[in-house]
């Protein structure tokens, strides 16, 4: 056998080790003709992994499981989850492998992960396929998110396998290889809890605590301080999806990760028109992943996150119901506050602007937008050239100028820094005319506008010259945008 470099990567199973009962041995459908699409170097290279190795037909090998390191014990993860409400006591990984942890350059304990792998013993009807565009969407938003700051979960790299996928017509099919700081969900701790077995939970909070908070462990209530830092984490990375106008589209227990982490990027959109109650998911009929929904469902899901902790808070159930309620309650405070001091920023205000001013600027600015039906993303990017004293370009958003002009007088007033809007509002985001436009083209073989698109979305916020078409809103006849879950 050949030694080249990504063999020698260690891979740990501590997850397969520590909580057995979640984890079932199992191995990747074999690919008929393994072919390298795209390649995350820069995360390659973070991981420890020497990105030409990964590019030769055995690291391509590798990236989709169907050659396995030594040392690791490819696993489908077990979870349980409520889906648009409803509770699975069973859900687990259909599709997906989780091969191992390995540890990055910085010392980090990565999951390596397999997503389109072949049938699991959870794969229940599905095909436990996926297709080349969902993948390749996947790694564009994913990879995005990263670029603009936001937790999220990895793209290493997603590989054709020279396997048809039927769907609604037959797909090509591919694997993306995952990367993220871990897998764990609020539905592994509700799979946990629902066994009755204190044990596994315990060991299931112990790792999470481990790998994630490990300040936790030195607390009085190891337990609880856990379950406060998921909120506070939580409540982090919703507001951010908020500030960016990012619609996770399927925000089920089963896909909230423990780490804070973005995970499962299926129906998600970025919208462009702002609309509190933007739906982009075909399957959201009531709209309960709206995005002005997003933080409700955060804390419905850490509620759920709550009910299977509690015989960890306290042994008298009383107690601990107590307990989760009153560490429950910062989670309103904790979002609130991380929107309006992002929200400061996106205007261009210190931090210490009082509440009572910026706040009705914010909430002035937000109906003028949702009013107007005009473009989120570059409105507040154009804002940062009024604050530099051009505001034509904001301005000539808005059908009714007037209305505007009358805000804009009163944030003025305020002297706006206009470098910090440039830091935080970006100039490129993935949008769906883009996405989609990039992933048409690379089913058809033509991977340039895909890897272009990628390129621009690795700096955000740079505005750069003769990148103007990735920068504005989706021509008049992209129409209205529906997205696709388990593609
Ligand atoms: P999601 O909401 O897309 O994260 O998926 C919900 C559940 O369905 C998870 O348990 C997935 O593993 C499973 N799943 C989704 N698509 C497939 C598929 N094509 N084959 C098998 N399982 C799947
Ligand atoms: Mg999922």
């Amino acid at each position: 056998m050949s030694t080249a470099i990504p063999l020698t990567l260690t891979f740990g199973g501590q997850f397969a080790r520590e909580l057995e009962e979640l984890a079932v041995p199992w191995q990747a459908e074999e690919a008929p003709d393994p072919q390298l699409l795209v390649l995350n170097e820069p995360l390659a290279t973070e991981l420890g992994l020497d990105p030409s190795s990964l590019r030769t037909p055995e690291g391509t090998r590798l990236l989709i499981g169907n050659q396995i390191p030594e040392g690791a014990t490819p696993v489908a993860q077990a979870y349980a989850g409520h889906q648009f409400g409803g509770y699975s006591p069973l859900l687990g990984d259909g599709r997906a492998l989780l091969l191992g942890e390995v540890t990055d350059i910085h010392g980090q304990l990565r999951d390596i992960h397999l997503k389109g792998s072949g049938r699991t013993p959870f794969a229940r009807a599905g095909d436990g396929l996926a297709a080349v565009g969902p993948m390749l969407r996947e790694y564009i938003v994913s990879e995005a998110m990263h670029a603009m700051g936001i937790p999220t979960t990895r793209s290493l790299a997603v590989v054709a396998t020279g396997r048809p996928v039927r769907r609604e017509t037959m797909l090509p099919g591919a694997v993306l290889t995952r990367v993220a700081s871990s897998h764990l969900r609020v539905g592994s701790f509700q799979l946990a809890r629902v066994n009755g077995e204190t044990d596994l939970l315990r060991r299931l909070a112990d790792h999470a605590i481990s790998r994630h908070y490990p300040d936790a462990a030195l607390a009085g209530k190891p337990y609880l301080a856990f379950f406060e830092a998921v909120i506070a984490a939580q409540a982090s990375l919703v507001a951010q999806w908020m500030l960016v106008g990012f619609v996770h589209g399927v925000m089920n227990t089963d896909n909230m990760a423990i780490s804070g982490e973005t995970i499962d990027y299926g129906p998600c959109a970025f919208m462009d028109a702002f609309n509190r109650g933007a739906v982009y998911s075909s399957i959201d009929a009531d709209g309960r992943y709206a995005y002005a929904n997003q933080p409700v469902i955060a804390e419905w899901n850490l509620t759920r996150l709550a009910e299977a902790l509690l015989p960890l808070l306290h042994e008298d159930q009383d107690q601990a119901v107590a307990l989760a309620v009153e560490s429950l309650g910062a989670f309103r405070t904790l979002y609130s506050a991380a929107w309006s001091a992002g929200m400061k920023s996106k205007l261009g205000l210190l931090p210490d602007t009082h509440d009572d001013v910026a706040s009705p600027l914010v909430d002035g600015v937000l109906a003028l937008l949702q009013e107007g039906q005009v473009d989120y993303t570059s409105f507040f990017r154009r804002l940062g050239s009024a604050a530099r004293g051009t505001p034509e370009t904001a301005r000539s958003m808005f059908a009714d100028p007037g209305a505007f002009d009358a805000w804009a007088a009163r944030w003025l007033a305020l002297a706006p820094d206009a470098d910090l809007m440039d830091r935080v509002n970006p100039v490129y985001i993935p949008r769906n005319h883009l996405v989609e436009e990039a992933l048409d083209a690379a089913i058809a073989g033509d991977l340039d506008p895909f890897n272009r698109l990628v390129d621009v979305l690795a700096d955000p916020y740079t505005q750069r010259p003769g990148l103007e078409r990735y920068a504005g809103p989706a021509p008049e006849d992209f129409g209205s945008y529906r997205t696709f879950c388990g593609t």
